[in-house]
């Protein structure tokens, strides 16, 4: 009688051991090859959810893999503590980030011990920590030394009563929580890290392997448009300003501009707005100023403007253009102007229905009459209406009217690009402090390296106010100036948190190093990362920022390689009753109670087998029941003792037998290799009821029993690592499964068994062909139509009918 299968028993004995035994840490001195497999790290919401696990789990699975066959497998796991939803969540439970953070993580760790992974927990990093952010500082100064950190304006939420900077959180519908009054955007000095120098290059994904649509966002993202940057004169020119410049990247269009749109926040709209139109542009701006970008980008909104009152002049056709200002046009991108081209451009031609504005066609589409248009024509076509360039194609058209700018001096070619510098300065408590200081004489002075960290003071108070908090910490501010003593002050944002996960993953070769962020040489043994698994929902944030970190410290000398990913997998979403999961819908699947009933191997597994890890799919209750049945039929399968039956059919069998297993072994590798953990799964089982049928019949020798059980515990190893590990020791074989070798399989055994067929047409013998026993009737068609020999036999005749003798014959009927 075999014991029963008690997963909660062997798990939390299992990790133990492996804990004791610190079976998982690893040295920059094996003499293995090193396979650097990463996870994005937590943020420390507190709890793990599924979305973790689904993200963990089976990217363990895939790290064990490696380990066994034969890796040094680095597979850390760490903490990102610092940021805005712990300081909110400490502020609503009124106790200390620091201490709200510090809890979650604790819980946060316990959980990953549960999950049975091969973290080394040695490694661990947790960025709010002193040891940690000391570097992210040091990091800042590096940046500012050569040049990639600066000091500029960008807007915050300003209060125009209350005289104050207010968060997002304390911003109401665009008004100010505490007195109501509209809140405006206003300009504040922030520190940007200069990431736009390495704009072209963070388009390039050369020598990397990312997913397609990855690849594709962080391109848009950064945004480079080749175009022509055309200058339009002033009616009434001032007597700075003679013209307004546009950036285009259709200059073919020109002759069919029939208004031109600024930025609300272009300097010109002052000067230029008449005085009859001033208090409608006024009341414009300051509406737009209420808005966030993303908001006046964002494509569900009407777009809408307000006529200036001046114009400038088309200088192709001499023609009047009406300037109007639009907040869907930002001073940031471009020149903060834009020709308007209705007739080719969605957006232009929306804004010219709205206001009855002209929409002359230039570019004409196929078969145009001369009609009006009932909606915006972009694809290309031939110029009308433009003159000297009618007939062009467009495409040539953009070199033709952009030759003729230049010649002009009217215009020139240019690059602009979507991406801006990146802005870490956040006016909030829980971060790192930006490790630099004011002085009345020597002005911005950084923090001296020697004088890091810049502690984050304890006992600040963190209610939000949209202004530091550490500006009122009176004793963290007044310092004195490290060049000339005199008292001075320190700069009181703190850097967003981004910052922190830009460079996380080079601590882990080194996590203890107290001379640098890193040690060179153990960066150097890992580095770059293998395997980074994670969310797609990085892709322009974190995983952009991340490779302009590598990039600026390639050009500092700090690191040797160009891109710090190697390889990235996005995993989907698992959702539950056909929705993403939240509280409110009530439809939250919490992995604890599955890992307290089922096991946690049964739930790694189950997560496998749910659906190809790149797309995601549904929880299922029935799903993870049968996962569990199939465990347990492993569990008694290999407990259950062999014995062989007498059977004439032994041979046979035993063939069939150790052929499934060696091309289990392929498959499982294959797939294992190629991240299709579902069907690497489903093999598995079928190889469960290969080995449940043979013991049924007892129709193979004992051992070839035994090597085929042994296989299956191996090839299992990762997904279930404490059943199979447990399996392992009860059949007598030494502790432990993990430190096995990968199972290999031999491709002469793992062959198909092959048959002969005769291949006729119209009943006479033309051909013979080898293939597969198992092959399908399609498969063999296919093959027989494709034989050279047969091609003079089938010239010219038309096929009416194919007949198939399984295991036999084709039989290519022609006339
Ligand atoms: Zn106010
Ligand atoms: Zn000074």
């Amino acid at each position: 009688m075999v014991a029963r299968y008690n997963p909660q028993e062997i798990e939390k004995k299992w990790q133990q051991k492996w804990a004791d035994d610190r079976l998982y840490e690893v040295s920059e001195a094996s003499p293995r090859p090193k396979w650097y497999a990463l996870t994005m790290f937590p943020y420390t919401s507190g709890d793990l959810h599924i979305g973790h696990w689904y993200a963990m789990a089976p990217a363990d699975v895939h790290a064990r893999f490696k380990r066994m066959q034969g890796y040094n497998v680095l597979h850390p796991m760490g903490f990102d503590a610092f940021g805005l939803p712990a300081e909110n969540a400490a502020i609503s439970r009124g106790i200390h980030p620091f201490t709200w953070t510090m809890q979650n993580i604790d819980n946060m760790r316990r959980q990953l011990r549960s999950m049975g992974a091969i973290y080394d927990w040695s490694r661990e990093v947790v960025t709010c920590l002193p040891d940690y952010y000391k570097w992210t500082q040091w990091f800042f100064l590096k940046l500012y030394q050569a040049g990639l950190a600066y000091r500029g304006k960008a807007p915050v939420n300003w209060c125009p009563r209350c005289q104050t900077v207010l968060a997002n959180e304390q911003v109401v519908d665009g008004f100010c929580e505490r007195c109501g009054a509209a809140v405006i955007r206003r300009d504040l000095e922030q520190w940007f890290f200069r990431i736009t120098r390495y704009a072209d290059e963070l388009m390039e994904h050369s020598g990397i392997d990312w997913p397609e649509r990855i690849k594709i966002m962080q391109r848009n993202w950064v945004g480079k448009s080749l175009g022509t940057e055309i200058s339009f004169a002033l009616e009434q020119p001032g007597v700075d300003e003679k013209e307004i410049r546009v950036f285009t990247t259709r200059p073919d269009t020109i002759l069919g501009v029939t208004f031109m749109v600024l930025a609300p926040e272009h300097p010109l709209v002052a000067k230029l707005t008449s005085p009859d139109k001033k208090a409608e542009v006024e009341e414009y701006i300051a509406r737009s100023r209420r808005q966030t970008e993303i908001e006046r980008l964002s494509t569900g909104k009407e777009k809408d403007g307000v006529f200036i009152g001046a114009y400038v002049v088309n200088r192709l056709n001499g023609g009047r253009v009406p300037i109007w200002i639009a907040d869907y046009v930002l001073m940031s991108y471009g020149t903060g102007a834009v020709m308007a081209v209705p007739a080719h451009d969605e957006r232009d031609f929306a804004f010219a229905k709205k206001y009855n504005l002209p929409i002359p066609v230039v570019i004409a589409p196929p078969r145009w009459q001369g009609e009006e248009l009932e909606a915006a024509y972009t694809e290309p076509g031939i110029m009308v209406n433009s003159g000297q360039f009618n007939g062009l194609p467009c495409q040539q058209g953009v070199e033709a009217v952009s030759d003729f700018l230049e010649e002009k001096g009217w215009g020139k070619r240019t690059i602009t690009y979507r991406l801006r510098d990146w802005l870490i300065s956040r006016q909030r408590y829980w971060g790192a402090p930006i490790p630099m200081i004011y002085c009345p004489n020597c002005g911005i002075v950084p923090v001296p390296e020697g004088d890091l960290p810049v502690l984050l003071p304890e006992d600040a108070e963190f209610r939000p106010t949209g202004e530091s908090p550490l500006k009122y910490c009176e004793q963290f501010v007044n310092t004195t100036c490290p060049r000339c003593s005199a008292p001075a002050k320190r700069e009181t944002d703190t850097m967003d948190t981004f910052m922190c996960s830009s460079w996380y993953f080079l601590r882990y070769a080194s996590p203890n190093c107290d001379t640098a962020p890193f040690d060179a040489q153990r960066m150097k043994y890992w580095l770059p990362v293998d395997l980074y698994t994670g969310g797609a929902e990085h892709a322009v944030m974190h995983l952009l920022y991340a490779r302009f970190f590598i990039k600026a410290l390639r050009d500092m000398g700090l690191v040797d390689f160009d891109e710090p990913f190697t390889h990235l997998f996005n995993q989907g979403v698992i959702i539950a009753e056909k929705q993403k999961m939240s509280k409110s819908r009530g439809n939250v699947i919490t992995p604890d109670a599955y890992v307290s009933e089922l096991g946690v191997d049964t739930v790694r597994a189950y997560l496998m087998f749910v659906a190809p890890w790149e797309q995601g799919g549904e929880w299922d209750d029935s799903g993870i029941s049968g996962v569990s049945r199939w465990l347990n039929r492993v569990w008694n399968l290999v407990l259950g003792g062999y014995s062989c039956g007498d059977s004439i059919a032994r041979i046979k069998a035993e063939r069939d037998i150790y052929r499934i297993a060696h091309q289990t072994i392929r498959k499982v590798t294959n797939d294992l290799e190629n991240i299709h953990f579902n069907t690497m799964i489903a093999i598995l089982m079928e190889l469960t009821n290969h080995l449940s049928k043979a013991k049924e019949l007892g129709a193979i020798t004992p051992s070839c029993w035994k090597w085929c059980r042994d296989k299956l515990l191996l090839l299992l190893a990762p997904t279930a690592p404490h059943l199979a590990e447990e399996l392992w020791e009860r059949i007598g074989h030494s502790y432990s499964i993990h430190n096995q070798s990968w199972p290999v399989w031999d491709e002469e055994l793992a062959k198909d068994e092959e048959i002969t067929l005769v291949v006729q047409v119209n009943g006479k013998l033309r051909d013979r062909i080898t293939v597969p026993a198992a092959i399908t009737e399609a498969e063999a068609r296919q093959i027989a139509l494709e034989r050279q020999r047969l091609k003079a036999y089938l010239e010219g005749k038309e096929i009416i009918n194919i007949i198939y003798v399984p295991g036999r014959l084709v039989n290519l009927v022609v006339r």
